[in-house]
């Protein structure tokens, strides 16, 4: 009889370390494509500029287009873009790898943004955008102030990009019993319904922002996402098209 129980125990054992063996075979297999799907969107996203240099490049080549300062700035200027998209990756990459390594202290979240706002006024003024702060003082939470910099630095360069010239950009800090609030409301150009759920994606970008050619390949908000989520925080958003829209960040409070 004890032997039987004693098979039964190791089968039981086997069958528990046969189900986490899966599991960690799902994971792997999860990673993996995550993995593919990055790079994949990767190339793609390296390829349309190189296109262009390479087809630009041609023509100057075979004498069909003249190498004009203006269309060497051009071409420079794609370069540019391309430097800071591979920059822009190698940050996705890591934020959203293990590597990411927060160096924590507890942060006084009134400090950090208004000398983030002061820094942004000679910006804002130059497309006579009014930006202000509300914040409440004496708010503190456990993180990394350079990533947390990061967010906010994002957060507030979409706002610029995407409000017109005359509008306003305001960003608040409140608090509940246990979070901190800080929330990022602009009157731009605002989101549509249908891409509100899809903005944190990587590469995705509204239709509204395509076509106005400014900012980036759509990684922004994938990495604010992603240091928001390392240091244990939310961010959502809410918008209306035509009348603006407001990040919101909530993170717990530093005890
Ligand atoms: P990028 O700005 O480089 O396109 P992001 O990841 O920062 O990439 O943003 C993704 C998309 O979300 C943008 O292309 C734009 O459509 C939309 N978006 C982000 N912030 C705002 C904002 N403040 N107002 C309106 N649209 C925004």
């Amino acid at each position: 009889y004890e032997r039987v129980k004693s098979i039964k125990t190791d089968t039981k054992e086997l069958n528990e370390l046969a189900t986490s063996i899966e599991e960690l075979a799902r994971q792997l297999s999860e990673q993996e494509q995550l993995r593919k799907r990055l790079s994949n969107d990767i190339s793609h996203e390296l390829r349309s500029p190189l296109a262009v240099l390479r087809s630009q490049i041609e023509a100057l080549m075979d004498g069909v287009l003249e190498p004009s300062p203006e269309r060497l700035a051009k071409l420079n200027d794609e370069i540019v873009r391309m430097t800071k998209l591979i920059n822009d990756l190698n940050e996705l990459v890591i934020v959203e790898s293990e590597h990411l390594r927060l160096n924590t202290s507890k942060v006084n979240l009134e400090n950090e943004l208004s000398t983030i706002i002061e820094g942004f006024i000679p910006l804002m003024d130059s497309k006579d955008i009014k930006l202000m702060g509300q914040l409440e003082k004496d708010i503190f939470i456990n993180g990394d102030r350079d990533r947390l910099k990061q967010i906010f630095v994002n957060l507030l360069t979409n706002a610029y990009k995407y409000t017109n010239r005359g509008g306003s950009i305001k960003v608040t800090l409140t608090k509940s019993t246990d979070e901190a609030i800080i929330r990022f409301i602009d009157s731009g150009i605002g989101i549509r319904k249908e891409d509100l759920t899809y903005v944190f994606q990587r590469f995705y970008r509204g239709d509204e922002s395509r076509s106005r050619k400014t900012g980036g390949a759509g990684i922004g908000l994938s990495i604010v996402k992603e240091l928001v989520k390392a240091h244990g925080g939310i961010i959502t958003v809410d918008s209306e098209l035509g009348k603006g829209s407001t990040f919101t960040i909530k993170f717990k409070l530093a005890t």
